[in-house]
């Protein structure tokens, strides 16, 4: 229904930026938002928000939404009704179907979508066109956080709540820059350190805010985390500081895992990750000397080949050292999108069905069956990586994506560019004509978060109601309704009337939301997975043991295998790269938004003074970055922030000649294929000397 255009109203919702999740009261008149205002009612972040949730939302009514469906005809885009652009494409999707089979089209849903919205595309994907070629954004960022929990205590997710990391007595930040990318987060953690005596140690290559403020500050080289983190575990265990009684009661492996350790000496560590022994062994002693320690990380460990085994070797770290199972400890992978979180656990994901259930579990798949009334397909579908690879390969030739600039944040863009050209059907749905736009047969108008009902999952798994602030603008809807509308085109009966619908059914077969319905989710209620029949939800996990059948971990043996791409002789400079405080990921919706552009406008590189000087490098200086993949023109910013051979570019750019991706590689985690974005080589020309 439309919203009353002159009357001023406060709604609930849930910030559309990071996966901290912070909720407010929204305040506006017609489409003017008014103001932002967070109440101590907000589980996540009581009365905090940071820049982006404060101020971000011009985006919403900027001039350059999509309002109307678009169809390709030649090199132009022609406005169509919904009924001929979802007509189109239900025409094409069955064409497609009919010659090639269904595991010729794959479907990539948001983590900016609702839980609901994930559900319907994995459904969609599933029921109605039978493959299992479903995956979802957190591809990029968080895939291998959650391999690392799976493997080691069986469930992946945050294993405390946001609120109890202020009650650790260590911090562990590690390979994340919590203070620009989670920035409430970050507040609490500043906040304990500094009123209440918790220690704080942060890993990280550059010297950002924590680092500044961290009791202990480690910068190993660059991908080097597995080898410091199995070193300062070997040291523990080797020197009987570890939890032997817990290790003991409520863990498996352990003496395999010790083998494992063997190569992972002080010597052997010093050397790899380029430290003095001293830092690794007060690392060490530090966790050895407080009662809990809770682990935050996020993307500075999983975009690295080996990121499942980095986020594995944390896990492994917190069980030898007792740290599961109680408040105030745990493993906090930081979750980057708003809904990264629930857009895997609602489903979107080629291996499991919603609820982390396998499709290649027979008793899941004949309970999804009688619901949804067909067979599903047995075998576990294409990642968003594989997806690419196969429209290499002609098999894959249709490709419906939702809410994602792909061809700007995945790694090595030209390669991608190149895939989406070869696509028979490329439908994309989105709230702004994007890069990956560009290349698309249809293009979908989609509504963003203020404009519609839905739940988000935070990264402590809270499940939050966000309720519609705005009507859609123009002509543009919803992605949950418009995945109903292109089901039904394609002759599916589906029946949802209102996102509330769509989450019962899912309760109904996915045992770890069994209890969630929206009765429980009005105003700032909140339930956090798994939640029982009753409604009684867990704020923290393992307390009846860990996720496996026998409710016992598993500690995993690891081994080092060095990173993917290093610099060399020629190209001798190694590139990280990562969020600022006021943009987000690729900028689409934070250089829309004025105030935020006018502090922020461009991108740039962080140089270290030892290079600035040796290269003739001042403040300002235009400078060419150019890889193996392509270049970019960006202008440097000298700092300390950095060092040495070492520079730093955040992945927003408000160009694409300037995106970060034109220089990444297409080497991936090998467990769960996300980019090893943090692993790039470059060499810097610099266009104005000193
Ligand atoms: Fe909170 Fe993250 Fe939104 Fe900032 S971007 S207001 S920290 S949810």
């Amino acid at each position: 229904a439309r919203l009353r255009e002159h009357q001023i109203r406060r709604t609930k919702t849930v910030c559309t930026y990071c996966g901290v999740g912070c909720s407010f009261e929204m305040w506006t008149k017609g489409r003017k938002i008014l103001k932002v205002e967070p109440t101590p009612e907000g589980p996540a972040n009581q009365i905090s928000t940071c820049v982006k949730g404060k101020f971000g939302w011009d985006y919403v009514n900027s001039e350059e939404r999509l309002t109307q469906p678009l169809i390709r005809r030649g090199d132009h885009f022609v406005e169509a009704s919904w009924e001929e652009a979802l007509g189109f494409v239900a025409k094409k999707i069955a064409e497609i179907k009919d010659h090639s089979g269904p595991d010729a089209l794959g479907f990539i849903s948001s983590s900016k979508c609702t839980n609901e919205e994930s559900y319907l595309m994995q459904k969609l994907a599933r029921q109605v066109v039978g493959t299992n070629n479903v995956d979802n954004c957190s591809r990029y960022c968080q895939s291998p956080a959650t391999m690392g929990l799976f493997r080691t205590v069986g469930v992946g997710g945050d294993s405390g709540s946001i609120s109890d990391i202020a009650s650790a007595d260590m911090v562990l930040i590690i390979g994340s820059n919590t203070a620009e990318s989670h920035p409430v987060i970050a507040t609490r953690v500043k906040r304990a350190h500094k009123l209440f005596g918790q220690k704080l140690a942060v890993v990280d290559l550059r010297r950002h805010e924590m680092a500044e403020r961290a009791d202990l500050f480690i910068s190993p080289k660059p991908g080097t985390d597995l080898v410091l983190l199995s070193a300062v575990t070997k040291y523990l265990i080797d020197n009987d500081l570890y939890a032997k009684s817990f290790v003991e009661e409520n863990t498996l492996g352990f003496d395999q895992y010790v083998k494992s350790l063997e190569p992972f000496s002080l010597d052997y560590a010093s050397e790899v990750c380029g430290l003095d022994i001293s830092s690794i062994i007060s690392l060490a002693e530090m966790i050895s000397s407080s009662s809990s320690l809770a682990v935050l990380w996020a993307m500075g460990v999983t975009q690295h080949q080996r990121g499942s085994d980095t986020s594995t070797a944390i896990s492994n770290l917190l069980l030898v050292t007792g740290n599961y199972a109680k408040k105030g400890c745990g493993a906090y992978p930081l979750r980057g999108h708003n809904n990264v979180q629930g857009a895997s656990d609602f489903g979107s994901m080629p291996n499991n069905l919603p609820g982390y259930q396998s499709v290649d579990d027979q008793e899941v798949r004949e309970r999804f069956e009688a619901a949804w009334g067909v067979e599903l397909p047995k075998t576990k579908g294409l990642d968003n990586h594989e997806m690419v690879d196969a429209i290499y390969e002609g098999k894959l030739r249709g490709l419906y994506l939702i809410g994602e600039d792909m061809g700007l944040v995945d790694s090595n863009a030209s390669f991608v560019h190149g895939a989406f050209e070869k696509l028979d059907l490329f439908v994309v749905q989105d709230i702004f004509f994007s890069d990956t736009a560009a290349y698309a047969d249809v293009i979908l108008p989609a509504s963003p978060s203020l404009e519609k009902e839905g739940t988000f999952t935070n990264t402590e798994r809270r499940i939050q109601k966000i309720n519609q602030v705005l009507s859609p603008l123009g002509q543009s809807r919803p992605d949950w309704q418009i995945i109903c509308d292109l089901a039904s085109a394609l002759g599916a009966k589906w029946n949802y009337e209102t996102p509330a619908e769509i989450m019962d059914e899912a309760a109904m077969l996915t045992p770890i939301f069994a209890g969630v319905s929206y009765d429980h989710l009005e105003g700032f209620s909140s339930l956090q997975w798994p939640v029982a029949k009753d409604g009684t939800d867990t704020p923290v996990l393992f307390l009846d043991g860990f996720g496996f059948e026998d409710k016992k971990a598993r500690l995993w043996p690891l081994v080092y295998e060095g990173v993917s791409e290093e610099p060399d002789d020629e190209y001798d400079l190694h590139l990280n790269n990562g969020r600022l405080l006021e943009h987000f990921h690729e900028g689409n919706m934070t250089y829309k938004t004025q105030g935020i552009k006018e502090r922020t406008p461009s991108t740039f590189v962080e140089v270290s003074t030892e290079l600035a000087k040796e290269r003739g490098v001042k403040d300002g200086s235009l400078v060419r970055l150019v890889s193996r993949r392509g270049a970019v023109k960006v202008r440097a910013v000298v700092t300390d922030r950095v060092q040495g051979k070492q520079l730093y570019m955040p992945m927003n750019s408000s160009s694409n000649e300037q995106a970060i991706n034109v220089l990444t590689s297409s080497h991936t985690d090998v467990a769960t294929h996300t980019p090893a974005y943090k692993e790039l080589a470059v060499k810097m020309e610099v266009l104005e000397k000193e």
